[in-house]
């Protein structure tokens, strides 16, 4: 691992996909030992996860942050993965009072495996502290919060970048577990699935941030993204990406039919 300088740290999305990859090993969870071996080292990492919704914003404030098996009827040996790693109060209270929304410090909350899975992959010896920031999924007359409600506080997380902060939105682009093929990682996706994802590549290539907030014009978005919460960690790792920042995909493919892992890495 190459030691962090003093510029900012780059930002990633991670497609996690199933729980399973925790034990796997495949080109998938290759790139993610890779990133880990690549990336400066950071100081301390945050995780917007898909898995953690919640009525308002929070970040988790815990010393010794547990490990959450948030999810059912996979193989005993997932049960007993630990990720002993710390957590960062310091740093998850520096963005208790950014300007646009309160953030309310948690410690009902620990990791869940939007951090967990991943990060066992890129930083096995769980000895950089890390901390979760949450999805607010709360509903105004029937209206879930605006997709550009999220992108404005993703952009406020900016200033931890240039604290050593790896940032990381952890989701899926194409998540539909209702159309899912259970039995087989590596069964064949489907069309759909495929048309959205070439569909936000190319705005991801293009930089094309507005289109990617407006998804539901995209190709396949109906069956692609027919809940918010894994789609809305791409939108948190876009809203960092700097001014002609580059950005560069990490992993490209699929798992299950209808599920994306595409990762991205910006700066
Ligand atoms: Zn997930």
């Amino acid at each position: 691992m190459k030691r962090a300088n003093n510029s900012k740290m780059p930002v990633l999305f991670i497609g996690h996909g199933s729980p399973m990859n925790v034990i796997l090993k495949n080109d998938f969870t290759d790139s993610l030992v890779k990133l880990g071996k690549e990336l400066p080292e950071p100081r301390a990492i945050l995780v917007i996860s898909a898995h953690w919704l919640t009525n308002g914003s929070y970040v988790t404030c815990n010393e010794k942050p547990e490990i959450i098996y948030d999810f059912y009827g996979f193989p005993r040996e997932l049960y007993t993965i630990k990720y002993p790693c710390p957590g960062s109060p310091s740093d998850a209270r520096s963005i208790e009072s950014l300007k646009k929304v309160d953030i309310k410090c948690s410690t009902n909350w620990g990791l869940d495996h939007a951090s967990w899975a991943i990060l066992r992959h890129m930083y096995p010896a769980a000895d950089i502290p890390v901390f979760e920031f949450s999805l607010d999924y709360s509903y105004n007359d029937l209206s879930p919060k605006p997709i550009q409600y999220h992108y404005d506080i993703a952009s406020e997380l900016s200033f931890l970048r240039e604290k050593g902060i790896l940032i990381i939105g952890s989701g899926n682009i194409v998540h539909n577990l209702g159309l899912i093929d259970f039995r087989n990682i590596y069964a064949t996706p489907y069309s759909w699935a495929i048309d959205f994802d070439e569909e936000v590549k190319s705005s991801l290539l293009n930089m094309d941030h507005i289109k990617l907030i407006d998804y539901q014009k995209l190709k396949g978005s109906n069956l692609a993204v027919p809940t918010l919460d894994h789609y809305l960690p791409m939108i948190y790792a876009l809203a960092l990406q700097g001014e002609g920042e580059p950005l560069k995909f990490t992993y490209e493919g699929f798992q299950h039919s209808s599920i994306s892992m595409r990762c991205f890495q910006i700066g």
